[in-house]
């Protein structure tokens, strides 16, 4: 048996078929001597954080790690994906420790949209989901809005002590994180990578001025995200990558509205009402007669109604129906990762379909 292989950076151990889990290298990567990951690669060449998927053990591993130090807990979601990214374990292993919520991608909200409302809303519904954030933001990484705000924060709460950045994959972390690298540390900085207590997972490790150090710990896969549903050609089309433009629609008992291939609404009754739908700019809406849509699915799934494109169509799980009568005002109906329908008034009676694994929710609403 062939001995394995480390990196001298991390300590994962070297792997070259799986670019996005830890320890990947390329094959001329492995002709080198001392052999390094691409993730500790880039870190040291670049200055520049990659993200690596966990398993679920992994991520409890992490938490685990994360409730024994002591320190800040910096957690961050996706606002266009807020429930999708929530990571649902950490408020009963962070304990008493201040924990600052980060919501990512403000830029992909309607300008019209007051942010202290959105805080508000965020603030609530941490409550409700169990965490007690000592201070919420919003913030766009890429864009850089926020960031100066939640870097002062974070050196306030914080009391000189170690930072934890915590989120699910594709929140936007390893862009956040390379952000506040470039605001802080200026480039010549060299940043080092270290094991977390207690596992064998490494974490980014970037100094802080007193000794101190702020961790950016490998990103969650969270498998309720209609992200994980699809290829990568396809969830271009379905991740916002601009300002969502809202579309309205007027909609009559018994009409269907579908979202491409990837999921549908049924308006069952209610009486004529406005159904406003907030996703990528790019994705098809297709509305139709809720008698033809079962057909319509059948017939033109991956032509007319796509995303998923043909190819990908028989790797798309079944869509599931979820029954939901409104019964308060300002209501969401959540498709996870694609986005939301808000529906104004209470009466409505919906059914709302996605693929077998992706969470459907309702939920407060957010705009
Ligand atoms: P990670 O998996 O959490 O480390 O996420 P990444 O930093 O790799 O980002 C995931 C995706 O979100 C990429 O397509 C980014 O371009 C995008 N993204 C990150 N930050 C922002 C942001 O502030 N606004 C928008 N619109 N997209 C962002």
């Amino acid at each position: 048996m062939s001995e394995q292989m480390i990196c001298i950076g991390c300590g994962g151990t070297i792997q070259t078929e799986d670019e996005t889990k830890i320890g990947y290298a390329p094959p001329s990567a492995l002709e080198k001597d001392p052999i390094i990951c691409q993730r500790c690669f880039r870190l040291k060449h670049y200055n520049e954080v990659q993200d690596v998927s966990l398993t679920d053990d992994d991520f409890l591993n992490i938490l685990h790690g994360i409730g024994q130090a002591d320190g800040l807990v910096v957690k961050i979601v996706d606002i266009f994906d807020f429930n999708g990214s929530w990571l649902p374990g950490l408020h009963r292993f962070v304990g008493k420790k201040d924990v600052l919520l980060v919501g990512n991608k403000v830029d992909l909200l309607p300008k019209s949209v007051k942010y202290e409302k959105v805080t508000r809303w965020m603030k609530q519904s941490a409550r409700e989901l169990g965490l007690q954030p000592r201070d919420v933001f919003l913030v766009s990484a890429n864009k850089g809005y926020g960031i100066k705000e939640v870097m002062a924060a974070i050196d306030e709460y914080r009391n000189e002590k170690d930072v934890y950045v915590v989120g699910c994959t594709n929140v936007g972390k390893s862009t956040f994180i390379n952000r506040i690298i470039k605001e802080a540390t200026g480039k010549g900085n060299v940043i080092t990578t270290s094991y977390f207590p207690g596992t064998t997972l490494d974490m980014i490790e970037i100094p802080l001025d007193d000794g101190s150090a702020l961790y950016d710990t490998p990103g969650i896969i969270n498998h309720h995200q209609m992200a994980h549903f699809v290829d990568k050609k396809d969830l271009k089309v379905i991740t916002p990558k601009k300002e969502i433009k809202p579309k309205v629609y007027q909609l009559n008992e018994q009409q269907t509205l579908f979202f491409g291939g990837l999921a549908r609404l049924d308006y069952v009754s209610g009486g004529r009402r406005p159904f406003v739908c907030y996703m990528s700019n790019e994705l098809f809406i297709h509305r139709t007669k809720r008698d033809h849509a079962d057909e319509l699915y059948e017939k033109h799934l991956g032509e007319l109604l796509q995303p998923p494109r043909k190819s990908y169509c028989e790797q798309l799980p079944p869509l599931v129906a979820h029954h939901f009568t409104l019964k308060e005002p300002k209501t969401d109906i959540v498709f996870s990762g694609l986005g939301w329908v808000t529906c104004h008034e209470p009466g409505a009676h919906v059914v709302a379909y996605a693929p077998k694994g992706v969470g459907v929710m309702l939920r407060r609403s957010l705009i």
